[in-house]
C-alpha cells in the first residue's frame, strides 16, 4: 500500500486528494483524486466535487456538517477503490504552537496538544481536530498523521519570533510570532535546489504565497528564518479580506466608533478588511483587478495597497537573508496574477530584480522563472500542499518502520 489520503479540514469545507506517492520522492506531484466538500455547516445544502481520471462529478451531500461531509469523501474514495490502498491520511493542522516541528503520528496525547492550540487559532484547529477524530473513528487500523502549518517556521530565530513585549507574556501564555502557510513555504524551498543553482552557502530566497490569506517566509538555505505572520495569521501583508499589520493603538478608537468590542472587531478585521475593505467590492484579486481596469478609484487602492505592502515586506527580508537569489510567488494570486507580479516587480527595482514581461504573462501550470538574465531570479512555482502532506506523512510512516 503506498497511497496517501491528504485532508484539509477547513472552517467551512473539507478538501481532500489522494496520492500514489511512489510516483516521485522530491519532485511535483500530481494527486490520482481531488475534490472538495463545500458551504458546510450553512443553510441550504453542502456540495461535494471529486475530479478523478479527467472525469468531473458534483453532487449535494447527503449531510452538510463536518463528519457528514467526511462519510461522503471516504464513501467515493472507497468505491473508486483507492481508500483500500491507502497507508496513511495526513491531515492539515493549522497550529501546533512551538512544540511539533515535525509531522507527527496522532495519538491521544498529540490531540489534546492540538486541542489545547485552539486558543491560538480559534477558526482552524477545531475543524482540524473533527477531521482526524473522524478519520480515526471510520479507519481504526490506518495511521493519521498530523501535518503543521507552523512547523516549517520551527527554525526562526528568537529575533524573528519575539514580540517587543514583557517576556512574561511569551513564557506563560505562549505570545510569540509563530508563522503560517509552513506547508507551503516548506514546499517551495524544497523545489528550489531542484530548480537552480545554488550558491556556496546555499540559496536566499523570498517565498510569497499570495492566496487568500498571504504570507512571505525568508528562506535561508531550505529553513525559514523569518516569516510575515505572527501569533495568528492577521499580521503581515494585505490579504483578501484580512487586514495584516495595523496600528495597535487603532483597536480601541475603533471599538468606540464601531461600538463593538474587541472580539467583534477581530472579526471585522479578517472578514471585512483587506482587498475587500478597501475596494468595497470583493476579496476576489480577479474581480479587483477587473473593477480597477474599469476605472474604479476604490479597486485601484486596493491593488495599489496590495502590492505596495507586499513590495515593502519582501525587501524588508534583505535583513534576515543578506541577499536575495530568488523571489518566488505562489498560491492562487502569486500563480495568475501577472500583473500584480509585474507591479511588485517594479517597486522592487531597488533590489535589482528585472522582469521578463513576456514570460510574465504566458501562462502555464509548471515552475518558471520570469525574470530577465541580469536579475536575481523570479520564480512561479505552482504550490502543492497536499502533495507535501502526503509525502511527509508517509516519509513519517516509512521512518517508524510501521508502512505494510
Ligand atoms: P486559498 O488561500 O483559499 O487556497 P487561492 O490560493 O485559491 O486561495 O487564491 C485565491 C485568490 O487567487 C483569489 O483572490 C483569486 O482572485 C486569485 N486568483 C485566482 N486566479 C486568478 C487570476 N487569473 N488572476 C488574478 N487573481 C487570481
Amino acid at each position: 500500500m503506498t497511497m496517501v489520503l491528504v485532508l484539509n479540514s477547513g472552517s467551512s469545507s473539507v478538501k481532500f486528494a489522494v496520492f500514489d506517492v511512489l510516483q516521485g520522492a522530491t519532485g511535483a506531484i500530481s494527486p490520482l483524486c481531488t475534490g472538495n466538500a463545500s458551504r458546510l455547516n450553512e443553510p441550504g445544502a453542502g456540495e461535494f466535487r471529486l475530479e478523478w481520471q479527467g472525469q468531473k462529478e458534483q453532487l449535494d451531500l447527503p449531510r452538510n456538517d463536518h463528519e457528514g461531509a467526511i462519510d461522503t469523501i471516504l464513501s467515493r474514495v472507497r468505491q473508486l477503490g483507492l481508500l483500500q490502498q491507502v497507508a496513511v491520511v495526513g491531515h492539515r493542522v493549522v497550529h501546533g504552537g512551538d512544540r511539533y516541528r515535525a509531522p507527527t503520528r496522532v495519538d491521544d496525547k498529540v490531540l489534546a496538544d492540538i486541542e489545547s492550540f485552539s486558543a491560538f487559532a480559534p477558526l482552524h484547529n477545531p475543524p482540524n481536530l473533527i477531521g482526524i477524530r473522524v478519520c480515526q473513528q471510520r479507519l481504526p487500523a490506518i495511521p493519521q498523521v498530523a501535518v503543521f502549518d507552523t512547523a516549517f517556521h520551527g527554525t526562526l530565530p528568537p529575533v524573528a519570533y519575539h514580540y517587543a513585549i514583557p517576556q512574561q507574556w511569551q513564557q506563560d501564555w505562549g505570545v510569540r510570532r509563530y508563522g503560517f502557510h509552513g506547508i507551503s513555504h516548506h514546499y517551495i524551498a524544497s523545489q528550489l535546489p531542484l530548480l537552480m543553482p545554488a550558491p556556496a552557502d546555499g540559496i536566499r530566497a523570498v517565498s510569497a504565497h499570495l492566496g487568500n490569506g498571504c504570507s512571505l517566509c525568508a528562506i535561508k538555505n531550505g529553513i525559514s528564518v523569518d516569516t510575515s505572520m505572527g501569533f495568528t495569521p492577521l499580521e503581515g501583508l494585505m490579504m483578501g479580506s484580512r487586514s495584516g499589520d495595523l496600528d495597535p493603538g487603532l483597536h480601541e478608537y475603533l471599538c468606540e466608533k464601531l461600538q463593538t468590542d474587541i472580539h467583534g472587531l477581530t472579526t471585522l478585521l479578517n472578514k471585512d478588511a483587506g482587498l475587500k475593505g478597501v475596494s468595497g467590492l470583493s476579496n476576489d484579486m480577479r474581480t479587483c483587478l477587473q473593477a480597477a481596469d474599469a476605472g474604479n478609484p476604490h479597486a485601484q487602492l486596493a491593488v495599489e495597497l496590495f502590492c505596495y505592502r507586499l513590495a515593502k515586506h519582501i525587501a524588508a527580508c534583505i535583513v534576515p537573508l543578506g541577499r536575495i537569489d530568488a523571489l518566488v510567488f505562489t498560491g492562487g494570486i502569486g500563480e495568475n496574477a501577472a500583473p500584480i507580479r509585474a507591479r511588485v516587480i517594479a517597486l522592487l527595482a531597488g533590489l535589482g530584480f528585472r522582469l521578463d514581461t513576456t514570460l510574465n504573462e504566458q501562462r502555464a501550470d509548471h515552475a518558471r522563472n520570469v525574470a530577465t538574465t541580469s536579475s536575481p531570479a523570479i520564480w512561479i512555482i505552482p504550490t502543492q500542499e497536499e502533495g507535501m502532506i502526503a509525502r511527509q506523512s508517509l516519509a513519517l510512516l516509512n521512518e517508524e518502520g510501521c508502512h505494510s
